[in-house]
């Protein structure tokens, strides 16, 4: 048989990042399975360089500054070139793990041409997961989950979706984890930037210190799963062997367990419904009894409790919330600002909001205003 038939072709949006990376290493182990079909960096053109060069991939999209020096392949710019090759004809695959809300944009383009969206960018459907559930009722594409405790929830929800009554996510508890609120005050960047058990980029590093990342995560499992926010729990579990739980109405609690790797849920993405082999190993059963588990502190880390309270509001609270997050994480990683004017900025904006429509334009509006509100309250902090 010929190989390059039954081969994937996948377009890899964000291929310079964490999880672009990771993504790269699933490729390479599984030649016969997987093609590079298309890039996108933002800036980091020299590592996109790297990439085409070992992958030869026909697409590159560059959504920041720069170019390449090479002619040997098509070069596409911003969202418009993000959409283009999610709907490309060729592309079986869109991965999306890019940085921000821009993911939005070739995962409507990919579900319209009905292409699997392997979604590890969190803040499209924190932001848009109202539209984005609407296009896929109408689509015969598919939408999988990348993030470990979602891509772990859909696979326990392929064998109990009808008997699970609440969806449980965990949560490291991040670096800052023991940390009382005068601590956090002094923390410095590097202490941030320290995950026990996770090594990820940096902004999503910031948002697992703050929890705001679990509160993304709520807010992307109301929409992948379609659970009220009320049947969405979250535990801290400081191993990160358990990544997802379901209760089922019988009074089982089924656990989904794998080593803290993204490898894991990336491959899964890749190849569901089918598993290949990994080179990642399952824990060791002596690990287990060290597992631990405890309740969240949401007056220590406000922005978890926030995130409910956006999601059960809606009418953009959710989208204005993750921009203004954005902007103040980014001024964090710069050293503008202090660890705790993140929340104090994201407070800040979504106080001053008053809700929008849920379609796009008003949401994408709504998220622009947060942005620039964002950046008026951080410049106020410096
Ligand atoms: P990184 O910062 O490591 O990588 C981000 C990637 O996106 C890079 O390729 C970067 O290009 C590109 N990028 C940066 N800014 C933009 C922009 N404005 N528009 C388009 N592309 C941009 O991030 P991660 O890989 O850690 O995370 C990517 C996404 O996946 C995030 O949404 C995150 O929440 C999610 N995620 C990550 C996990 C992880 O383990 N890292 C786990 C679960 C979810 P360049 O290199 O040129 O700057
Ligand atoms: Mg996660």
């Amino acid at each position: 048989m010929n190989s390059d038939i039954c081969r994937k072709k996948i377009a890899l949006f964000g291929a310079t990042g964490s999880i672009g990376r990771n993504t790269l290493d699933v490729i390479r182990r599984f030649p016969d399975r997987f093609e590079l079909f298309a890039v996108s960096c933002h800036s980091n053109t020299a590592a996109l360089e790297a990439i085409i060069d070992e992958f030869r991939p026909k697409y590159a999209v560059i959504t920041g500054e720069g170019s390449l020096k090479r002619t040997d392949i098509n070069v596409l710019r911003g969202k418009e070139g993000l959409e283009e090759v999610a709907a490309h004809h060729e592309a079986d695959i869109v991965l999306i793990a890019t940085l921000g809300t821009v993911g939005i944009f070739p995962t409507l383009a990919g579900l319209r041409a009905c292409k699997r969206i392997a979604l590890a960018n969190k803040e499209t459907l924190v932001a848009f997961g109202s539209v984005v559930v609407k296009e896929l009722e109408n689509s015969r594409g598919e939408l999988i989950p990348v993030d470990s405790e979602h891509s772990a929830l859909f696979q326990l929800l392929l064998s109990w979706k009808d008997d699970a009554e609440t969806l449980i996510l965990t949560a490291s508890g991040g670096p800052l984890r023991k940390l009382s609120r005068e601590e956090m005050e002094r923390v410095k960047l590097a202490d941030v930037l320290r995950h026990p058990t996770w090594n990820m980029g940096r902004k999503i590093t910031v948002d697992s210190a703050t929890l705001m990342n679990k509160g993304l995560e709520v807010i992307e499992a109301h929409w992948l799963f379609r659970f009220p926010p009320d049947r969405i729990e979250v535990v801290i579990h400081p191993q990160s062997i358990i990544h997802g739980l379901l209760r089922l109405r019988d009074g089982a609690l089924v656990a989904h367990m794998s080593t803290p790797d993204m490898k894991v849920p990336i491959q899964y993405a890749l190849t569901y419904p089918e598993r290949l082999p990994s080179e990642v190993r399952s824990p060791d059963l002596p690990d287990l009894a060290a597992l631990t588990f405890e309740p969240p502190d949401f007056d220590r880390f406000p922005l978890l409790k926030l995130a409910y309270e956006a999601i059960n509001r809606r009418k953009g609270y959710p989208a204005v919330m993750n921009a203004a997050n954005d902007v103040a994480v980014r001024a964090f990683l710069d050293g503008k600002i202090g660890f705790l004017d993140i929340e104090k900025t994201v407070f800040a904006v979504v106080n001053e909001f008053r809700g929008t429509d849920e379609d796009l334009d008003a949401l994408i509006e709504a998220d622009l205003w947060a942005r620039k509100r964002a950046g008026e309250v951080v410049d106020s902090l410096v």
